[in-house]
């Protein structure tokens, strides 16, 4: 375990202790973590990564927390937000460069302003830069990097620019597992902002009236099958509204579980093995979830990554 005394002198920033995570993730579920970090600038997010990779102490980056799901007895190691830490936006001759703690919202708003084309579709999509590139999110046909030149990491104790047929990107996925992003370098095609504009706002129309918002949760809980539309799967097993503590499938969009009543990360994972169960059973495919887990042992996780037969076995 690494102290505070040797953290504070490493680390220039915000330093909490046993900091619910609860706190700090969108479905507002999570035990506490060891430490919770907020670097105050880049050179202190550089300096405690690697002070941890030296020590091999563990740590998770994270951004505003909309894809995770923490286990009620929390992280054990340190959670390095990013959030509002790196928070430029720059046009550099014809590409724009993001730093990873900015806000997607704050990110389409400017390319929508200087007319910029290909971020509407993320418009309503919580999170952060470094999270959106690094899950590479996506809605209605188009995904973040379909407009990337290049991504600036940490990665091995060193900063390189990875370009972006190097990335890895494929659906909900990227090659920045096991790096910190850190910014991001795109060029987009320009064109009229009114239209950029109507189309970001029939976007959000369409997010609102088919996702339950007013509750929280983590977006997309499994990535859709090739071929297949999870939500509907989940749908025609009949489990709609299905609720286990405080957490329940959302009776709008089967694909999404909102926390109605302090749900717990337990409640919700048992409604997460419910659901790939029973797609399993009826459909013989197995989902793969797309929010992320944390904190959750081997064993555990094996009842959503195994199929069936292999967890009895
Ligand atoms: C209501 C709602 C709607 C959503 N709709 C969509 C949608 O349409 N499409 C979609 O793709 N997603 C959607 N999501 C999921 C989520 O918002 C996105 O995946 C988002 O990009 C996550 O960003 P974040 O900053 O919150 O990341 P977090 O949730 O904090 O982290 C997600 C993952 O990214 C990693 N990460 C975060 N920051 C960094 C960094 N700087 N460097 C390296 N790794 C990092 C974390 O370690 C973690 O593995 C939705 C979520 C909600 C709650």
């Amino acid at each position: 375990m690494v102290s505070l005394e040797d953290l504070q002198k490493v680390f220039r920033g915000e330093i909490k202790i046993s900091e619910p995570l609860s706190h700090h993730t969108w479905i507002k579920v999570g035990g506490p973590a060891d430490y919770y970090l907020k670097p105050s600038d880049r050179e202190d997010i550089i300096n405690i990564v690697r002070f941890f990779d030296e020590c091999e102490f563990p740590y998770l980056i994270i951004g505003r927390g909309s894809n995770l799901l923490v286990h009620d007895d929390g992280f054990r190691g340190a959670i390095i937000s990013l959030e509002d830490v790196l928070s430029n936006i720059r046009i550099e001759d014809d590409t724009v460069v993001v730093d990873a703690g900015v806000w997607i919202s704050t990110f389409v708003d400017f390319c929508i302003k200087h007319g910029y084309a290909g971020t509407e579709m993320l418009a309503g999509i919580p999170g952060t830069i470094g999270g959106a590139v690094s899950m590479n999110a996506g809605a209605y046909g188009g995904e973040i990097s379909d407009y990337v030149v290049e991504v600036e990491i940490l990665r091995d104790a060193r900063v390189v620019k990875v370009q972006k047929e190097d990335a890895g990107f494929s659906y909900r996925k990227s090659g920045f597992k096991n790096d910190v992003v850190l910014s991001a370098r795109f060029r987009f095609p320009q064109k009229d902002k009114e239209d950029l504009m109507r189309v970001r706002r029939e976007l959000l129309i369409k997010r609102n009236e088919a996702q339950p918002v007013n509750f929280p949760n983590t977006g997309s809980i499994f990535k859709n099958p090739g071929g297949h539309f999870a939500a509907k799967m989940i749908e025609s097993c009949g489990l709609k509204g299905k609720r286990i503590g405080g957490a329940m499938i959302s009776d709008l969009h089967a694909n999404f579980i909102v926390n109605v009543e302090n749900a717990t990360a337990k409640d919700v994972f048992e409604l997460m093995v419910m659901m790939r169960n029973e797609v399993f059973k009826r459909f013989g495919i197995p989902l793969e979830n797309e929010v992320q887990l944390v904190g959750f042992s081997p064993i555990e996780t094996n009842l959503l990554t195994k199929l069936p037969s292999e967890i009895n076995e």
